[in-house]
């Protein structure tokens, strides 16, 4: 049998865990938590980085943080995991979901000023399967109508985008705010765990504070005030130690883990492209502004049908392969307080793109012959 998914282990983890119990601090914000936040902070530029308990947290907090207001509008896909929306509906805003491009089911950035309204608040790029949005464009938009960029970079670590000036920067860079996940699906994982990238430095005083649960903690514990207190809103968004610890374990191998998930990638999309074309099916695109890193590994069928005789192909050979993504705009939740939207691209990959197996023990060769045969 070949699951969908199956959680990497450096080796470490416990080891690492084991550590953080015994040093007897395992509440958040300790040893751990600040080798990950100084780790994410080095290598990808973020200005300041705040480990979370999930990618959803993460968005939460960056809801809070630029202030979303009920009715406020947040401009982003449909084809998302339901985080990206409803961290914003959490706070009353209006969600306005704009189509997917022709080639990718990131948001098709040519559809996105039409639906800017004087309450627009924020653009919600999504980097689907860690594949960058073309975020020249979305920045111009962003910084033309006065309004936030929150990359949701769930899937985008270590995946990078070259701007018109090019300089190439790593995803959850260039927002004002960016969320990741490292939720056991995703390349780096924690189990659960989250992260928020902080890029422009007028949030990072509050955000360790809503981070906090609404207090000055974190100065206190600099010694920068002599005691802490109630002083914004806030939540309990920082992991504990514990988790921290394993995310260590996965950071410190980083580099190979991207290295055998690319070679599985390319293996892949080598392999596959010829029978892709001659059965009509769409492969991964990658834009050439984008990086691929390996997050994963998906085909677009030309029909529901088609997929589901893929699907059903590789079941009966015990391979599982899924797809996901119901355009939330035809969601029953979204649909009780907003009208329904005609948003074709979106559809498309709902009904017709597939996931293949991708992770690091993983043998292609099996998933591959299995569907050329
Ligand atoms: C995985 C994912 C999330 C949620 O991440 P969690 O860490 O599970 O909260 C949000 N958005 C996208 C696009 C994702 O892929």
């Amino acid at each position: 049998m070949i699951p969908f998914n199956k959680p990497y282990l450096s080796g470490k983890e416990t080891l690492y865990i084991e550590d953080a119990v015994k040093s007897g601090k395992i509440s958040g914000n300790g040893k751990y938590t600040k080798l990950c936040q100084t780790f994410f902070e080095e290598k990808f530029g973020f200005k300041k980085s705040l480990l979370t308990t999930s990618c959803t947290d993460a968005l939460e907090m960056a809801a809070i943080l630029i202030n979303i207001q009920p009715g406020d509008e947040v401009i982003m896909p449909s084809y998302t995991f339901v985080s990206t929306p409803n961290a914003f509906v959490l706070r009353g805003a209006k969600i306005v979901f704009v189509d997917s491009r022709k080639d990718h089911p990131n948001m098709d950035e040519t559809k996105i000023e039409a639906l800017i309204t004087p309450k627009t608040k924020a653009i919600v790029p999504v980097h689907y399967a860690g594949v960058a949005c073309n975020m020249d464009v979305i920045m111009d938009i962003a910084h033309k109508h006065n309004l936030f960029v929150v990359e949701d970079a769930a899937q985008a670590i270590d995946s990078y985008y070259t701007g018109k000036d090019g300089i190439k920067r790593a995803l959850g860079s260039i927002g004002h705010l960016a969320a990741f996940s490292f939720h056991e699906t995703k390349n780096i994982i924690a189990g659960e765990g989250g992260l928020l990238a902080v890029n422009d430095e007028q949030f990072i005083n509050r955000a360790e504070i809503i981070w906090e649960k609404g207090t000055n903690r974190s100065s206190f514990f600099r010694g920068e005030v002599d005691k802490y207190g109630w002083v914004d809103i806030g939540s309990s968004f920082l992991p504990s130690e514990i988790i921290a610890a394993f995310l260590w374990a996965q950071l410190e191998n980083l580099e190979e883990i991207q290295k055998v998930r690319k070679a599985h990638w390319e293996n892949y999309n080598s392999r596959l492209s010829d029978w892709a074309k001659d059965n009509e099916i769409m492969m991964p695109e990658v834009s050439n502004y984008a990086t691929n890193n390996a997050h994963m590994f998906y085909l677009v069928c030309k029909s529901l049908e088609q997929r589901t005789q893929i699907i059903d192909k590789l079941k009966s050979n015990g391979i599982m392969a899924v797809f996901h993504y119901i355009s939330l705009h035809r969601s029953p939740f979204f649909l009780q307080s907003n009208e329904d939207k005609l948003l074709l691209e979106t559809d498309k990959y709902t009904d017709c793109l597939v996931r293949l197996p991708l992770f690091f023990e993983l043998d292609t060769e099996s998933v591959i012959t299995t569907l050329l045969k």
